[in-house]
């Protein structure tokens, strides 16, 4: 813990007299270096942290390919026809747009998105049930704040999404971890979510598809969670910001599918199906027929009246943007990926040292098991990502940052011919390091 006193940063004081009425106050008028929130440590690893430090260690003779952080609205094969762009022109030019959007989100967005997750559900959506946010982030920071009740803990999956493990430490919260099981297809550990449940949970978060596996859950996994969480009656909170990123035959089903066992708060964004994470755009959405989260939702409209949301002119382009009329675009994303998570776990496979348990079948990540004691001076998943950065330029995300050590997270979100040469680099690299 940081010190809580304050740190004088000049010796030289002076003593003030206030009069306040017969008493006299002696106030010592130190200049002080102000302490931040103690909560805010910054011993903790965070994504960006470490991939500057990767960064910085490149070698330079080889052009740098980064499958570190999870971005592909850069790439053009992503990005050619992305039809996004008109709508948000047009919200800009209306100049009807320009002055506060409410604080819950723009009528016409929430009903947008409302509409747009009710989708095959048979308990839909309204305009009330959806809180606009400045992306997803901003939309787990505030699903957690607004949960977060003395003495509370949350149920957090490993491997995982950091910021969670982040926004419950400075609120307080206590994370505690189920493991997501690589032999079972990175299924969740239900027996595990049980036994680490108690009365002051406050909800099970559930990433699908998910970052950092690539896992897509069955609706028979999605059923044994909404019975998990309905027994122990805790909320899920359904990270859904890959919704509907699926291939290779699997397909995504959303929680709240199973609204009847379990209240679902929806986390959605922009950034990944819909490749504008600049644009941050999300939504926190209660799918609660059951009526259990009343409160939380009470909660969630006094939090986004002090809380801004999306810059207006985004909110007016929603509509356009969830509509179906650019499925054409979604598939051939989804395309691109698909070939590009094949050849990635292709080359994987030819790699002694390095074991995938699963093809990945939704969102843009593989994790990567490491077998650091086939690797020539190797010790850890740290040592490789920096020693792999070193020889090949390659970026990955070492695995510790997100709680499993000795494993990597890749990100494949790239054009082909970009993660052909890193798949090579990555092989030859492992090559040189074998230990026969
Ligand atoms: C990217 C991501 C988010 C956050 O979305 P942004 O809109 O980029 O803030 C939330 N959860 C998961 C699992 C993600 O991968």
């Amino acid at each position: 813990m940081a010190p809580s006193t304050q740190v004088p940063m000049s010796t030289t004081s002076t003593t003030t007299e206030i009069s306040n009425g017969a008493a006299v106050l002696h106030v010592d008028k130190v200049k002080v270096a102000r302490c931040c929130n103690p909560n805010l440590s910054p011993d903790k690893l965070s994504i960006r942290g470490v991939v500057s430090e990767l960064l910085s260690v490149a070698n330079a003779e080889k052009v740098l390919i980064s499958l570190g952080v999870g971005d592909a609205s850069s790439y053009q094969c992503f990005s050619e026809g992305k039809p996004f762009s008109r709508p948000l022109v047009h919200s800009v030019e209306a100049g009807t747009f320009d002055c506060y959007p409410h604080s819950f989100g723009s009528p016409s967005a929430r009903h947008a998105v409302a509409e747009y997750l009710s989708k095959g559900l048979k308990h839909c959506l309204c305009e009330s049930d959806v809180f606009l946010t400045s992306g997803g982030t901003q939309a787990v920071q505030v699903a957690l704040t607004v949960l977060c009740t003395p003495g509370c803990n949350v149920l957090l999956p490993r491997p995982g999404f950091p910021p969670y493990e982040s926004f419950c430490e400075i609120c307080n919260m206590e994370a505690r971890y189920y493991d997501l099981l690589p032999q079972r297809n990175w299924e969740m550990d239900l027996d595990q979510v049980r036994s680490l449940a108690d009365c002051n949970t406050v909800a099970l978060v559930v990433i699908n598809p998910n970052n950092p596996c690539g896992s897509v859950y069955s609706p028979k996994h999605l059923l044994q969670i909404a019975e998990t969480a309905g027994d122990l009656n805790i909320p899920i909170v359904a990270d859904e910001t890959y919704a509907h990123m699926a291939y290779g035959g699997s397909k995504f089903v959303p929680m709240a599918s199973f609204t009847n066992l379990a209240s679902v708060m929806t986390l959605g964004s922009l950034s990944k199906r819909f490749l504008v994470p600049g644009w941050r755009l999300g939504w926190v959405a209660f799918c609660d027929p059951l009526g259990t989260l009343k409160q939380v939702k009470v909660g969630m409209e006094l939090l986004m009246n002090v809380t801004a949301g999306p810059a207006s002119v985004i909110q007016a382009a929603v509509p356009d943007i969830l509509s179906d009329s650019h499925d054409q675009f979604h598939k051939k994303v989804l395309t691109v990926l698909e070939h590009s998570a094949d050849t990635l776990y292709g080359t994987i496979k030819q790699i002694e040292a390095l074991k995938c348990h699963s093809r990945p079948q939704g969102s843009m990540f593989i994790m990567v098991e490491v077998d650091t004691a086939r690797l020539r001076g190797i010790n850890n998943d740290m040592d490789f990502a920096k020693e792999l950065m070193k020889e090949e330029s390659v970026l990955v995300v070492p695995g510790t940052v997100l709680g499993l050590k000795n494993w990597v997270r890749i990100f494949f979100g790239t054009p082909a011919d970009l993660l052909t040469d890193a798949c090579d680099r990555i092989k030859s690299f492992c090559e040189r390091r074998l230990i026969p």
